[in-house]
């Protein structure tokens, strides 16, 4: 296979990121877990005028051999706004080379459960494994707390925050994007709420100095003003799980055994649609596709 040598300006997950650096808003990157979710994250993409990028655990390769990302993909590709596919903490070797076997513009290639060297070396080897055929990267420098549906938690691996000479390290690997953790939590926050390290984050910034874009983990629970904060302070990809998709979940529960299955999925369509254009316009991405 060969890759055209300006595959990055090619590279759809790329031109989204690049236009969010350029345009200084954020494109939220949405988890889907079912088809309802596809295609609810997809209209809001549409009724918002607003990029996005469709976002999938490595649950979903295995999951009915991959049917939810094929489908993601059938689902954007008349789109007339730019949606991307991007894999979310693939965390080895044997599934990163599944993921390429599927329709994805980018993956994240977790090595966060390594120490330092190691994480670096297989990160670099990934990433060029990735670029070679033409799909955008991410990784983690530092380490972001916890765990969520299927990604492995940092087990008795304090989380710990990205310091300049790492996020220097894995600019070196040649990755495209980097998710600093600065306080931000994979899955919930409890009591207490986000205790965000804006100054580490703009150190980094600083640091890094537009040669990679920057990823927001850990977005649960975080109310509009925290997430334009993040959206000011450079994040370009605004990862989202129950952000957008609270709503539906709560319209499940509650409707399930009241109408048929066919309106169920209909209305549960909707619900995401709505909570997803809110999001796209508090992110500033409505209006820019
Ligand atoms: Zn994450």
């Amino acid at each position: 296979m060969t890759i055209s040598p300006n595959w990055r300006s090619e590279n759809k997950h790329l031109q989204i990121l690049e236009a969010a650096e350029k345009g200084k808003y954020g494109v939220i990157a949405a988890i889907a877990y079912n088809i309802e979710q596809i295609i609810g994250l997809v209209d809001a993409a549409k009724k918002a005028r607003s990029p996005l990028i469709l976002q999938f655990f490595p649950w979903a390769i295995t999951f009915g051999d991959g049917i939810l990302i094929k489908t993601a993909a059938e689902a954007v590709r008349n789109c007339d706004v730019p949606i991307s596919i991007h894999l979310d903490h693939a965390q080895n070797e044997e599934l990163i080379k599944k993921a390429m076997q599927l329709p994805f513009d980018s993956i994240m290639v977790d090595m966060s459960h390594y120490e330092k060297e190691e994480n670096l070396a297989k990160t670099a080897r990934l990433v060029k494994l990735c670029h070679e055929r033409g799909i955008a990267t991410e990784a983690e420098p530092g380490r972001i707390e916890g765990g969520e549906d299927g990604v492995m938690d940092t087990e008795g691996l304090e989380g710990s925050k990205t310091t300049p000479e790492e996020a220097e390290e894995f600019v070196a690997t040649g990755v495209d994007a980097l998710a600093p953790a600065f306080g931000n939590v994979h899955g919930e926050y409890g009591k207490i709420g986000p205790q965000l390290d804006f100054a580490r984050l703009s150190q980094l910034r600083k640091v890094l100095n537009g040669r990679v874009r920057l990823a927001l983990h850990g977005t649960n629970g975080f109310m509009p003003e925290l997430m334009k904060q993040c959206i000011a302070a450079g994040m370009n990809k605004i990862n989202v799980n129950r952000l957008v998709l609270d709503d539906y979940y709560e319209h499940l529960y509650a409707t399930v055994e009241k109408v048929p299955h066919t309106t169920l999925m209909e209305q549960g369509v909707q619900q995401v649609v709505d909570l997803t254009v809110s999001w796209m316009n508090i992110c500033g991405s409505a209006g820019q596709a």
